[in-house]
This record gives C-alpha cells, sequence and structure tokens, in this order.
C-alpha cells in the first residue's frame, strides 16, 4: 500500500527539527516508516514540535527519541544523530542520574525532578549540567504504555552562578581581623574548598621578605605532597617548568595555564575523576601600592566550559581574597601597633618607677643631714650658710615631692598598687595633715578653717594615699587662692565620710572643669600662686580616692572659688579583704595622738612656704627658725648691693645697667641675686603682667624672663613687649629648664634676643 503526501499534513510546521522529522528515513528505525505510526505516536510528536518548550518523547520498545526545535541545544553535538536514536543509550553518560526516574515512568508513575545535576558528553567532553524536567507515560491505544513524554529546562547558567555568588559572599563573610596572615590564607582556602566544582585546586602562596620566594600558605583539592604544590617556590628558577608566578608578577596581571599536565604531569582534583588541565594563576597586591605579595592557583573543573562567566567568577574571585588579605594585614598592623605602644607605655612606666626609686635614695641621704646641719645652734653656722643650707633643704623637699608623686603615678598605672586599709581615727589625722598648712595660710592672709572632730564609725583608710589625697587638695586650694579663705571639713553622712576643701580662690571655668582630673592636665594662665606642678595631682587623688571604693565631685564659680568633696564609705566591706589591716583602732589612736610628720607632708608645706611672696623668707624647717635676710623680692636698692669688699667702689660711679627678672620660683630669684646684684640693679617680679607694668615704670636695660608662670607667661610677657614701640628695642632672654636645641629654637622664634 502506497501512502500518499497527504498522508503527512500532520506533521507540517516544527521547525527545524520538523523539517528533520520528515526527512529522515524512520524505517530504519525501529519505529518504522511515519507512514505506518500509530495515533497515539502522530498526536505526541505533533505536539511535541508545536511547543516551543524543550520536549523529548522517548517512544516504543527500543525508547527511539524524537524531539523538538526548543530541545535541540541540549543535544549539543550529538544532534543530528540523536534524533531517532534510543534515549537511554543517547544519555548513558547522566544514566546514573536519569536512570532510576525513566524506569519508574515506564511503569507509570510520573517524576518531576527541579535542578538536578548531571553530566553530559553533548560537547565532547563530560559537562557538567543541571536540568529541570519531568517524565510522564504516554498511552498508546492499547492502553499499554507506548512511550515517555520528556519536558526538560536547562538551568546550568542560572546554577553555576548561584554557587559562584555563594563562594564570593562566603568569602566576603569569613572571619578574618584576628587572624595571622598565614592563618587567614589557610582560612580563604578553606571557604574555598567548599565549592570543588568551579575550584576543584586552590594553592596561596605568599612572598617571603626576600620577595623572591613564595611559601605555601594555603591548599585545597591535593592530598599530600604533589609536584604541582611545593612548600616553596623559588620564582626566577622555576618560572619555566613550574607555575609561571615570575610572569604573572611582572606582567601584573592573572595567567590562564593550559598545559598543566605538561609542566606537572597527572594532577587528580576533587571532584571529578579526569587529571586537571587548566589553572588561573592570580596576583595578590598591597592595596595602596600594587607590591606583589604572593599568588593564587585556582584550578579550572575539566567539566565546565572556560567561557566569559567562569572568567569572571575567578577575576572576582581574585579580587575577593586581594581585600581579605588587605584587611587582615591592615587588622594586624593595627594590633602589632596598639602591642607597641602598650610596651612602650610599661616600659615608660617601669623607667618612671625605677628612676624614681633611684631618686629618693640620695634625696633622702640629702635630707637627713641637710636637717641635722639646719637643727644647729646659730653659732654653729652662720646666717649666709643657714640660707644656703635652707635653700638645699627646701628644694630637696621639692624634688622629693616630685618623686613621690611620680612613683605612685607610675605604681597606680601599672596597677601594683598595695593598699594597707587599716581602721582610723580619720577626724584626728586629717586635723594633724591639715595643720600643716596653717602657718603658711594665715601668713598670707587667709583665713583658715579646720573641722574634722572624731567620727562615730568605724573607717577604713590607707594611710599614705589619705595623708596624699589631703595634702594635695588643700595645697591646690592654697596655690590657687590669694584672698578669702580656705576651709576643710570632714563630717560623717549615713554610710559615708565626707571631705569638704573649699576655697575663695580663682574657680574653674565650665569648659575646663571636666578636665581637671585627667592625668597632666593643667588650666593655662591662672591667676594663682605660682605655675609649677604636673598636672597629676588631681588624676592621683581621684584614682586613689577610687581605690577606697569612693568618689570626688568639684563645684566651682570663676572668680569666687572651688569646692572639692570627696565621699568615701564607712567600715570595710568595699574593701579587699587580703589588703584590709587587723591592727586594732586603740593602737592606732596612740600612734596619732604624738603625728609623725612625714617628709611627704613637709615636702608639701615647704612648698606652699615657697609660694608666699615673702616666701623665701621663712624657716624652712620645722621648728627652726632661721631669719634668712631675703627681703629681696621687690628691689635691689644700688646703695644695699654693695658687699662688705667695698669693691664696688668703681661700680657705684658708673651708673648700674638695670635688670628686670621675672619669675615665679622664689629659690631661682635668690640664685639670680647672688649672680647678679653685684653689677647690676635689679627689679623682682614673679609673672609676665606685673613685669609689663615694671616694664613700663622702671625702664629696664634687660628683660630676663621664666616661660612657665601664673596669669600671663613668658611668651604672653615677650609678645607684649616686642608689640610695643616703646619696649620693642629691649633685649629679652627667656630662662628655662627644659633644656636642648628645641626650647632654644623655639624661643628664637617667638622672638626672643
Ligand atoms: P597641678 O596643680 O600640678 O597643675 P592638679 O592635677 O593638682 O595639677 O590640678 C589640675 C588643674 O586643676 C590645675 O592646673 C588647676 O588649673 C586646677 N585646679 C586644681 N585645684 C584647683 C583649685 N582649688 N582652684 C582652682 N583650680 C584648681
Amino acid at each position: 500500500m502506497k501512502k500518499t503526501k497527504d498522508d503527512l499534513r500532520w506533521l507540517t510546521g516544527g521547525g527545524e527539527m520538523g523539517k528533520t522529522i520528515r526527512s529522515k528515513d524512520w524505517s530504519e528505525t525501529p519505529l518504522g516508516p511515519i507512514e505506518s505510526w500509530p495515533q497515539s505516536l502522530r498526536t505526541t510528536v505533533s505536539l511535541c514540535l508545536a511547543s516551543s518548550f524543550p520536549i523529548s518523547i522517548a517512544w516504543g520498545k527500543e525508547h527511539t527519541q524524537i524531539y523538538n526545535d526548543g530541545y535541540w541545544p541540549i543535544c549539543g553535538k550529538k544532534h543530528p544523530p540523536s534524533m531517532g536514536q534510543n534515549f537511554s543509550e543517547c544519555w548513558e553518560a547522566a544514566w546514573p542520574v536519569l536512570g532510576p526516574y525513566f524506569e519508574r515512568a515506564l511503569k507509570g508513575e510520573t517524576s518531576f525532578v527541579e535542578n538536578q545535576r548531571m553530566f553530559l558528553d553533548r560537547n565532547g567532553y563530560l559537562e557538567e549540567t543541571f536540568f529541570t524536567f519531568s517524565f510522564s507515560p504516554i498511552q498508546d491505544e492499547s492502553g499499554e504504555i507506548g512511550g515517555l513524554f520528556h519536558p526538560v529546562t536547562e538551568t546550568t547558567a542560572n546554577m553555576l552562578n548561584e554557587r559562584r555568588l555563594r563562594t564570593l559572599r562566603d568569602l566576603a563573610t569569613m572571619a578574618r581581623e584576628e587572624k595571622e596572615e598565614k592563618e587567614t590564607c589557610a582560612l580563604i582556602t578553606e571557604t574555598l574548598s567548599a565549592n570543588p566544582f568551579d575550584l576543584p585546586l586552590i594553592l596561596v602562596y605568599l612572598l617571603d621578605e626576600s620577595g623572591e620566594t613564595a611559601q605555601l600558605c594555603g591548599i585545597a583539592g591535593l592530598e599530600g605532597a604533589n609536584p604541582a604544590a611545593p612548600q616553596e617556590i623559588h620564582l626566577k628558577k622555576d618560572s619555566n617548568s613550574g607555575w609561571p608566578l615570575e610572569e604573572a608578577r611582572t606582567s601584573k596581571k592573572g595567567i590562564y595555564v593550559d598545559d598543566i599536565e605538561k609542566r606537572f604531569g597527572n594532577i587528580f582534583c576533587r571532584p571529578n575523576p579526569e587529571s586537571l588541565q587548566k589553572a588561573f594563576v592570580s596576583l595578590i597586591t598591597e592595596s595602596g601600592n600594587e607590591n606583589c605579595l604572593g599568588f593564587v592557583i585556582a584550578g579550572i573543573s575539566t567539566r565546565l566550559p572556560l567561557n566569559e562567566s567562569y572568567q569572571r567568577f575567578n577575576e572576582m574571585l581574585s579580587t575577593a581574597i586581594n581585600s581579605t588579605i588587605n584587611e587582615s594585614r591592615a587588622y594586624q598592623r593595627e594590633r602589632k601597633r596598639a602591642e607597641d605602644l602598650a610596651q612602650i607605655d610599661k616600659a615608660k612606666n617601669t623607667f618612671f618607677t625605677n628612676v624614681s626609686h633611684e631618686f629618693r635614695t640620695p634625696l633622702t641621704l640629702i635630707l637627713g643631714p641637710v636637717e641635722n646641719l639646719l637643727s644647729q645652734t646659730r653659732e654653729v653656722l652662720s646666717a649666709s650658710v643657714k640660707t644656703e643650707i635652707e635653700i638645699i633643704y627646701r628644694n630637696s623637699l621639692r624634688l622629693l615631692k616630685l618623686v613621690n608623686s611620680l612613683i605612685d603615678f607610675s605604681r597606680l598605672e601599672s596597677g601594683r598598687v598595695e593598699a594597707n586599709y587599716q581602721s582610723t581615727e580619720i577626724g584626728t589625722m586629717t586635723t594633724n595633715l591639715a595643720s600643716g598648712f596653717r602657718s603658711a595660710i594665715e601668713r598670707s592672709g587667709l583665713k583658715y578653717t579646720v573641722d574634722a572632730n572624731p567620727l562615730p564609725s568605724e573607717v577604713y583608710i590607707d594611710h599614705t594615699m589619705w595623708e596624699n589625697i589631703v595634702l594635695n587638695l588643700i595645697s591646690n586650694a592654697f596655690k590657687y587662692t590669694t584672698k578669702g579663705e580656705i576651709k576643710v571639713a570632714l563630717r560623717q553622712e549615713e554610710t559615708e565620710v565626707v571631705l569638704t576643701i573649699s576655697d575663695t580662690g580663682t574657680g574653674i571655668s565650665e569648659t575646663e572643669l571636666p578636665k581637671i582630673f585627667q592625668r597632666f592636665y593643667r588650666v593655662k594662665d591662672l591667676e594663682g600662686r605660682a605655675f609649677e606642678g604636673t598636672g597629676i595631682g588631681l588624676a592621683l587623688v581621684k584614682e586613689l580616692i577610687k581605690l577606697h571604693g569612693g568618689m570626688i565631685d568639684v563645684s566651682s564659680t570663676v572668680g569666687k572659688g572651688s569646692i572639692f568633696t570627696v565621699k568615701i564609705p564607712l567600715g570595710f566591706n568595699h574593701l579587699p579583704e587580703d589588703q584590709i589591716s587587723k591592727t586594732k583602732l586603740n593602737q592606732r589612736i596612740e600612734t596619732l595622738a604624738k603625728p609623725r610628720i612625714t617628709n611627704r607632708a613637709k615636702a608639701f608645706v615647704q612648698e606652699a612656704l615657697r609660694w608666699l611672696p615673702e616666701g623665701a623668707n621663712l624657716s624652712a624647717s620645722p621648728g627652726v627658725s632661721g631669719q634668712a635676710d631675703l627681703s629681696l623680692l621687690q628691689r635691689n636698692q644700688p646703695s644695699t648691693s654693695s658687699d662688705a669688699s667695698g669693691n664696688d667702689s668703681l661700680t657705684t660711679k658708673i651708673k648700674k645697667k638695670r635688670i628686670l627678672l621675672a619669675d615665679d620660683n622664689v629659690d631661682m630669684t635668690i640664685y639670680l641675686k647672688k649672680l647678679l646684684e653685684k653689677n647690676y640693679e635689679l627689679i623682682f617680679v614673679t609673672n609676665g603682667k606685673l613685669a609689663l607694668e615694671a616694664i613700663r615704670s622702671e625702664r629696664p636695660d634687660l628683660v630676663v624672663s621664666d616661660i612657665m608662670m601664673p596669669v600671663m607667661d613668658g611668651y604672653g610677657l615677650l609678645k607684649e613687649i616686642k608689640n610695643n614701640k616703646a619696649t620693642v628695642n629691649i633685649p629679652v632672654i627667656f630662662l628655662t629648664a627644659r633644656a636642648g636645641e628645641e626650647s632654644r629654637i623655639e624661643g628664637w622664634e617667638t622672638g626672643a634676643d
């Protein structure tokens, strides 16, 4: 029976695959000539061809495959033989995955599978692909299953994109900061090893300091020793046989290597069984200067095309690794810097403590004999010798005070303070400490009230620390108060001891107030008795009070005065047990009844005495009433400046030149007087403002000025002198303890002569 062309009318259209099916000689296939196909097959094929969704059909006992235009690209180079081929033979490579679903469909069970990975040999190699598909049975005229309906969509591109983005994201969110550079490399490798399909091999190399040898710091994909992953690569020597690291470094860009077998032989990496063929060598560079730090070698999957999107992934990966390593380096640098600084700080503290201790011994050995000398009777020491010794004494005490505060402070800083908290009659102790200042304060014309009676409850304090707290606060009150009153009061309030020290001094402005407890902080150009100080006092006081579980507060009004309030809890429950002394209170009271004046207290009081206008005119040691002739603070008249030897007859004939000396340190003033009084007429003032007034009225020939002074400092004074036509020609010499080239230059720069 001859079929006519009309019989193929059902097979019109269907694009390229329609043509292929029409032109194919099906008589050579198990399906037989088209004309003999049952209606069920005809209907199925026309349905398939009419669809633009990729569909394949497997029909008959031999599962003969027919597909449409949409399915055609899935076949790759298998087409055209794949048209009419046995379905299971055609897709043999994917059969481990496809087979079970196919078999189930043959038994009548439909299956639907999403994004299934399978390896297809459609392009001459096994290629990693992803598909979403279903298999469903088609019944023929007999009611049997005549074939399978297989719509398919390829999701390879999406799946690869997602996978690669995930890898980049994992790298970006990887914990990295705390790690050393090498650890970071290992961590990067570990993170990347989660994606062996795109990165079958990862090697991270870092250059050593010579810049010529790269060390292996991260490896994934290879086990054990391997020629492709040496521990060390000499860039120049190994560039021909091994990885082209030197070439990458010189060309400053990534390089694809495609002759791995030639370079290293067979390299087998997970997860695919084929030997690695290609890899991408990229650079790790220092951000900012592009210095080469190392290399990343990323294997290319043997089962994926090295297309644009794979290459883009490699580039992005290289960028991400670069930023990870640079971030980690920056963090390490920062940490190292912090460590170095801490080290220096610690060394500085140790140095301060050591040096201060070293100072204290000779100072004590000076103070002892000097005190002995001063207690000698008038017959033994002449008045002038005694004056000199008093200067030694006062200044040794001053040094001792500075050294003590340095030791206290560096101990606190390094956390090495051992307190000894004892039950104390704090009222008596505070009164004793405060009374040391009475003479100085009253001589200056200030009113001084001390109101500290024994308290009803028990208080535990460290004696040296309390001494330090009280002395510092009273000494400050005196230093910054020139008129009015200083009040010291101690009382119990519920569960606390409250000490208040109020003055009617300069006060502290609102902006300065929060800063005065910072270490080394000092308010500038304050009107006070002296500008001496280190800015340690209040910082120390605050820490000492903290050690007692207490707090310090200050309220102040500029021009009216300040009130410092210290509060310390009663009892000992708040104190560390191992630092509480068991000595009984009544034993303590006995010692307090005969107060021992410590060198620390003497130093504070002596310092205060030196701030008095007639400061140096005082007895230096308690109990000794030396009356030194030092009424020189205003001026030495030419007539009184001649010495006993009479050899100044010449100088009195010639008019003496006049020098104005501005300095707030009494002892320095005495010293300068000794040096200069024979040949010059001297005028003394204690700050810059007074100096300006004296310059106007006395017209000195030379000004010699200290730099650090209260009210107006040396720089301020110099500016005023040099900005005024009337005084610009008066030469100015600065006196400073800050020796060295730098302060000399600084002086010249401000216009000193
Ligand atoms: P120093 O007195 O050595 O400068 P302190 O730490 O004792 O250092 O004090 C810090 C600063 O606080 C002082 O420089 C001063 O400006 C200010 N100050 C402290 N006590 C008083 C006070 N009673 N009246 C006014 N100012 C004060």
